[in-house]
């Protein structure tokens, strides 16, 4: 008996396989993992995938998968046979700045480039993944039709997020004339020929698991600094990136957290650059969420916002510095400034993880996270650069909680953070959220 399944996967996001956000080369460049035989190619091993794949099967995953790692060596019973990608996939350059959490300005040397490939948007599957076994499919289908394929690093900030679109299968009996012919007589070679073998295969029903929601909120945002509309990344694709909603939220959460006397990660000392790699204590309830170097993945995910990306749409000013000895206007000192006028962007915050036990509490986690939706609303702190001199403001449009308030023995919702009410949060209601600030504590 042999068994082939062809899995469709689209892309919801742009990905990038093999690059850490951390490592430095000399060009500050990380690069996504390319095609050997077509260097200007993106390549997505199929060992990630199974990897996810094999992580989502849960109890099933030895069944199909075979023994884990350090465990008795056994061949896998299911095969992957490799993964073939659209060729509309692309790979862009995205500069991306780094901040000194101690300073909490852009680090020196913080510039750097990174790849990311983008979805090719034209309605079907981003890539294919084969698979094939002497078994029947059963298992594997069971746990195909719930898998959502995390591809890359960067799954927190939105990168790699992508969904089946797409399963065939067929299972052809080596005692069945017929069905051997079939095999043998398909002189193709590698995807096309199993291609040619699924033709008129069965295709699974899938049932889309979309994962648990912290939170969406639509929010109108006036201004919106433009990095270069003549950017060909730009021009592609314009990502409200999920790294800069985490970095904002990250920021914001955590100056709640200090003004509130919450668990958090202390300020990082020191001037001299050691402060610039820091991305977290590892040990409060602030990095178990967002995530850090020492304590790995957090458990929520900032997705990516599509933004409108007409460059027709971008409005262009002319800025002049002042040179501040003077007080006057800097001779030479005239920029451009390119602005996005009102426009809407959905923030989307989904689980990635649970927490594990033995984690510290993060039960305030998210409540902090609706108090800097309200300063965002409030003018408090903006979307972008240049929010100092009043772009990036942003308004809450719309909001809906996947979080519940957890209730006491009485019945009565726990207030874990004092002045911050509990419950289905909506705009008016950020609006009240109150925190004290460290001048009034
Ligand atoms: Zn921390």
């Amino acid at each position: 008996m042999r068994t082939y399944v062809r899995v469709g996967i689209a892309l919801l996001s742009p990905f990038r396989i093999g690059g850490w956000l951390s490592h430095d080369d000399a060009a500050n460049q990380t690069r996504t993992v390319r095609d050997p035989a077509e260097e200007d190619r993106p390549f997505v091993p199929s060992t990630g995938l199974v990897g996810s794949l094999r992580a989502h099967a849960d109890d099933k995953a030895e069944e199909l998968f075979g023994p884990p790692r350090g465990g008795e060596l056994k061949a896998s019973p299911w095969w992957a046979l490799g993964v073939r990608l659209s060729d509309d996939l692309t790979i862009v350059q995205r500069g991306q700045t780094s901040i000194n959490r101690g300073r909490r300005v852009a680090a020196s040397r913080g510039y750097r480039t990174s790849d990311e490939v983008l979805p090719a948007e034209t309605g079907r599957p981003d890539l294919y993944l084969y698979l094939s076994s002497n078994r029947p499919p059963a298992t594997l289908l069971e746990v195909l039709a719930t898998w959502r394929p995390t591809i890359g690093a960067g799954i927190t900030s939105g990168l790699g997020d992508a969904e089946v679109v797409q399963v065939l299968y067929k299972t052809f009996e080596t005692t069945s004339p017929a069905d051997l012919l079939q095999l043998v007589q398909n002189g193709k070679a590698g995807p096309e020929r199993i291609d040619a073998l699924l033709a008129g295969a069965d295709e699974l029903e899938l049932v889309k698991q979309p994962p648990a929601l912290v939170l969406q909120a639509t929010l109108r945002v006036e201004d919106l600094l433009v990095a270069d509309r003549d950017d060909p990344a730009w021009r592609r694709a314009s990502l409200f990136h999920g790294s800069a909603w985490k970095g904002i939220l990250r920021s914001r959460v955590t100056y709640i957290a200090r003004c509130l006397g919450l668990p958090c990660c202390p300020v990082p000392q020191g001037d001299d650059g050691t402060a610039e790699d820091w991305t977290g204590c590892g040990a409060c309830p602030v990095c178990v969420v967002f995530g850090s170097a020492e304590s790995g993945q957090g458990c929520w995910a900032f997705s990516c916002s599509e933004q409108v990306h007409d460059p027709e749409t971008v409005r262009e000013r002319h800025r002049t510095a002042i040179d501040r000895f003077t007080g006057g206007y800097r001779s030479g000192a005239l920029f451009p400034e390119q602005t996005l006028p009102s426009h809407e962007l959905t923030l989307t915050v989904h689980w990635a993880r649970k927490p594990d036990l033995g984690e510290p509490d993060i039960s305030w986690v998210p409540r902090a996270l609706l108090r800097a939706l309200g300063d965002l609303n409030d003018g408090i702190i903006g979307l972008g650069g240049r929010t100092g001199s009043g772009l990036g403001r942003v308004s809450v449009r719309e909001l809906e909680l996947g979080v519940e308030a957890e209730h006491g023995p009485d019945g009565e919702p726990i207030c874990i953070i004092p002045g911050l009410p509990i419950g289905p949060a909506d705009t008016p209601l950020i609006n009240k959220l109150a925190v004290k600030e460290p001048a009034d504590a």
